[in-house]
């Protein structure tokens, strides 16, 4: 039989909940399609700092390098300082593990209702790929004179050809299996050196795919279009910085935190790639069992479509969609079910759900992205 090994960061906060309901959904997709996943915890996240005032160490990167995926649930406590693990941990494995492109699918799904009038599941299913590596993320940069009155800050933005080439080509291949369309979202007319870059890369890499169209939309515009026309876009191609702030526009628009998957994608194959969900590890309801899981559930659909398993990604995503379709509201405790009971619904109904049933008209992306895997997608530069 085949078997996966799995690296489980659970994390801190809803972390430990959401991560453990998505992986009895995994399980049961696996089971249903007859492969395995051998599971490690690994401790890492705002406990473990707190406790030891570690936050990432080589012994910990060499041995997740070893795992086929790792899945996160999420890090972060009031009582460490803004930057410590985003940079010290997620960032540092982003960049250890050479993950330079950010996923994170914009799906409404039936039954569910977003916040945005006339947004329905038939106008939203796009995905948003952002460079996961460079930009004004590199953190280069200095402050100068700090808590006086003549304090200079200087925050560096990187943008190298070869990892927005890596992006742009992932973005162009991925449309190529789902409607063919790529929008580039940037700040061309006032980021002028980084935006020039962006466009050549994408102009070249276009030249590739001719049966892809390609146009071009402001960041600042797309917080206009993404909400009020979803319908314009299958795959969004985008910088570190435009990417975080649109993405979570989106969760919004397909629902809410709650519901906003990602993937932390190594292209090449050479290391392995991250799933968590877009939310953080929401202190402010850990604990209560309120935490929705399905945007972890839907993280760990993801992962099994990185590992090409396409049947048992499109099972969890439709047991999830399905159960999520059910709630009366989607989060809180107004959800009607706690974050365990929730998965084991999922798991439930990944066992009998049709996976074709929420597979989604215009080429689904966690078909999409099984394919890729499968062919052991590589850059072509
Ligand atoms: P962190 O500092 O770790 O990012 P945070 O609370 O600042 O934590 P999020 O965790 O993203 O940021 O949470 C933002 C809001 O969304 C919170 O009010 C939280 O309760 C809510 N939220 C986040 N995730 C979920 C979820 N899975 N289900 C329900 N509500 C959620």
């Amino acid at each position: 039989m085949r078997t996966y090994r799995l690296a489980v960061v659970k994390g801190d906060g809803i972390g430990p909940e959401v991560t453990e309901a998505a992986l009895r959904g995994m399980h049961a997709a696996a089971r249903r399609c007859g492969f395995s996943l051998d599971t490690a915890d690994v401790d890492l996240g705002a406990e473990r700092y707190l406790r030891t005032g570690e936050v990432l160490d080589e012994g910990t990167v060499s041995a997740l390098r070893t795992h086929d995926a790792v899945l996160l649930g999420a890090v972060g406590d009031p009582r460490v300082p803004p930057g410590i693990l985003e940079r010290g941990l997620i960032v540092a494995l982003r960049v250890a593990f050479a993950q330079s492109v950010n996923i994170r699918p914009v799906r409404l799904y039936p039954g569910v209702q977003s916040p945005i009038r006339g947004v329905t599941a038939q106008n939203c299913d796009l995905v948003v790929i952002r460079e996961n590596t460079e930009g004004l993320y590199t953190g280069g940069g200095t402050l100068a004179h700090a808590g006086t009155p003549h304090a200079v800050a200087v925050q560096n933005s990187l943008t190298t050809v070869a990892a927005t080439t890596d992006t742009v080509e992932f973005a162009f291949r991925l449309a190529q299996e789902r409607r063919r369309r790529v929008t580039l979202c940037h700040k061309t007319n006032i980021l002028m050196h980084a935006g020039q870059l962006w466009q050549e890369v994408v102009d070249q890499v276009a030249l590739r795919y001719p049966e892809v169209e390609h146009d071009y939309v402001h960041a600042d515009a797309m917080c206009q279009h993404l909400p009020l026309d979803p319908g314009r876009f299958d795959v969004v191609v985008t910088d570190n910085l435009f990417g975080d702030i649109i993405s979570d526009l989106g969760a919004t628009v397909q629902g809410g935190l709650g519901l906003a998957a990602s993937a932390n994608y190594n292209v090449a194959g050479s290391a392995p790639s991250m799933y968590e969900p877009v939310h953080g590890s929401a202190p402010d309801i850990a604990g209560k069992g309120w935490a929705n899981p399905a945007a972890a559930a839907l993280s760990a659909a993801l992962c099994l479509a990185g590992l090409g398993e396409r049947e048992a990604a499109l099972c969890l995503e439709a047991a999830t969609a399905s159960v999520l379709a059910e709630l009366p509201s989607l989060a809180g405790p107004g959800m009607g079910s706690d974050t365990a009971a929730l998965g084991e619904r999922i798991a439930a109904r990944v066992m009998d759900v049709d996976p074709a049933q929420h597979a989604g008209g215009g080429g689904s992306l966690m078909s999409a992205l099984s394919r890729l895997a499968r062919e052991g997608a590589t850059a072509v530069i």
